[in-house]
């Protein structure tokens, strides 16, 4: 036996399609991370749609996180949204935050869109 490293060797199986895969890691990692990192490496569609969704909930994490700095309930809020919205387990969510409207849902092209509308009403009156 001839391990120069002893790099620790785990074999991973991607959740969606079944492959199996071996990997190398620096430390010890469990079995349900080395499942994680080959369905995350992994070709197959369901593994790309999926890394698709946790790109988009990224992005979009860190728009509201921007966007709602001072309250982070609000942050929270469309973080589930953006769960569910990406999940397909509705279609779309509106957000009344202040005076602002925040309508989420996925656009034809399948973008995570947050549209945010103000009703402003303006009124002056002379006598
Ligand atoms: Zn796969």
């Amino acid at each position: 036996m001839n391990n120069e490293n002893e790099m620790p060797q785990t074999t991973g199986v991607c959740k969606y399609c079944g492959q199996r895969k071996l990997i190398q890691t620096v430390g010890e990692i469990t079995q349900a991370q080395a499942d994680e990192i080959v369905t995350s490496e992994c070709d197959c569609p369901d593994a790309k749609k999926m890394k698709n969704r946790k790109s988009k909930i990224t992005k979009a994490n860190e728009w509201a996180e921007l966007r709602f700095e001072r309250t982070p309930e609000v942050i929270a809020l469309f973080q589930e949204v953006f769960r569910s919205v990406t999940n397909n387990e509705v279609e779309k969510v509106s957000i009344k935050a202040n005076e602002w409207t925040h309508n989420v849902f996925l656009d034809s092209d399948g973008y995570l869109t947050v549209k945010s509308s103000k009703k402003v009403d303006e009124e002056e009156s002379f006598a």
